[in-house]
């Protein structure tokens, strides 16, 4: 069995989701200690013990520990289960990072897979449903990954409620050579308020129509039918040549609309600044992808980010627990326009 200790590098929940995912897709029992040791509130929140059940249901494994706040688990998969599975976090902790627990599982299944998960769709610290859905599964695409993602209700924090729905299909997997970005093509914004005035969302939306020069049709502005609970969101989206990036911020208590949309606009103008094709929240989300390209065929490949995160170094180091692979981190001068990083697998 694999001991993990969840205090290195981070120390947070992305260490368990990871072992989760690569435990099921190679077979691998393990034990980790010290969960989320990183974080204020230590141990397994509502969200991870989630991922520990779903993980479980779709391995048929054996687990020990898996009870809310603890700080250790042993993890035991016996088969690969896919078909349909389902999971209610009951509370708003993230949907999306549940799904990104099993993912690496139902790609290797041996069948389609389709998992419905209710609780958060958009929260802070964590992939909203839109970044998910136009990022991270067309880049996926790109390497033979056959998935497709439904928002069917969004939930914010802290009412949740939501609901999305993950239709997975056997995928192996090819190496990803997502080194350029390419041009601009077109920069969208799209606003959501969920039981909050809509004046924010077209506060929100006139700076950003001001910021970047937006015609009427790249501006859109959406009000949750039947809301569970209050939320709003702000996305920019840049499309270009070789991928699309969404840039997020949420509205929060006592921080004017206006701010909210100049800190979505900040990180989109910050990347495209910076000429790289992969932000640093995708880069650490195709680590395992691209470990189990090479896993198959020995190459997984490559993409160019910025300066890699402990999140993405962190998550490296797990991955090399579960596979026989190798990542390497060079530093490239990309473009002219600031430090870049070459992430390549093998
Ligand atoms: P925990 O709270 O469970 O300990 P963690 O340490 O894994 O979680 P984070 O480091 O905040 O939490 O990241 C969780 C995941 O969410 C990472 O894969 C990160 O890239 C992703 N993520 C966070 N914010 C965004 C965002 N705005 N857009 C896309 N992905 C995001």
């Amino acid at each position: 069995m694999l001991i993990i200790d969840g205090s290195s590098g981070e120390g947070g929940g992305q260490v368990l989701r990871t072992a989760l995912g690569l435990s099921l897709a190679t077979g691998t029992p393990f034990h980790i200690d010290n969960i989320r040791a990183g974080r204020a509130r230590p141990g397994l929140l509502r969200q991870h013990l989630s991922a520990v059940r779903t993980a479980a249901a779709v391995g048929r494994a054996e687990v020990d520990g898996d009870t809310l706040g603890s700080r250790s688990l042993s993890f035991i998969p016996s088969s690969l289960v896919p078909g349909e599975h389902q999971a209610s976090i009951g509370s708003a902790g993230s949907a999306m990072l549940v799904i990104q627990a099993v993912l690496p599982a139902l790609l290797v299944a041996g069948g389609p897979s389709r998992l419905v998960v209710e609780g958060g769709t958009h929260n802070p610290s964590a992939p909203p449903f839109d970044f998910i859905a136009r990022t991270f599964v067309p880049t996926l695409a790109r390497m033979g990954a056959d998935v497709r993602v439904t928002l069917e209700r969004p939930g914010f924090y802290p009412a949740g409620g939501g609901r999305v729905v993950v239709e997975v299909g056997p995928s192996p997997l090819r190496p990803l050579d997502l080194v350029e970005r390419g041009a601009v093509r077109s920069i969208r914004a799209r606003a959501v308020v969920s039981a909050v005035p809509v004046s924010v969302a077209h506060r929100e939306l006139r700076v950003l129509r001001e910021r970047f020069g937006l015609e009427r049709e790249a501006l859109i502005c959406e009000d949750v039918k039947l809301p569970v609970g209050p939320g709003n969101v702000v996305f920019v989206e840049v499309e270009c040549e070789h991928i699309t990036e969404v840039f997020t911020a949420f509205g929060e208590k006592r921080v004017r609309a206006e701010d909210v949309a100049a800190a979505a606009g900040d990180a989109a103008q910050a990347w495209i600044d910076g000429g790289v094709p992969v932000c640093e929240h995708l880069a650490d989300q195709l680590l395992i992808p691209l470990a189990l390209a090479a896993r198959s065929g020995g190459d997984g490949g490559r993409f160019r980010t910025g300066p890699v995160t402990l999140h993405t170094t962190t998550n490296a180091e797990v991955i090399g627990r579960f596979l026989d692979v190798r990542f390497s981190f060079e530093p490239t001068a990309s473009g002219g326009a600031g430090a870049g990083t070459l992430v390549s697998c093998a």
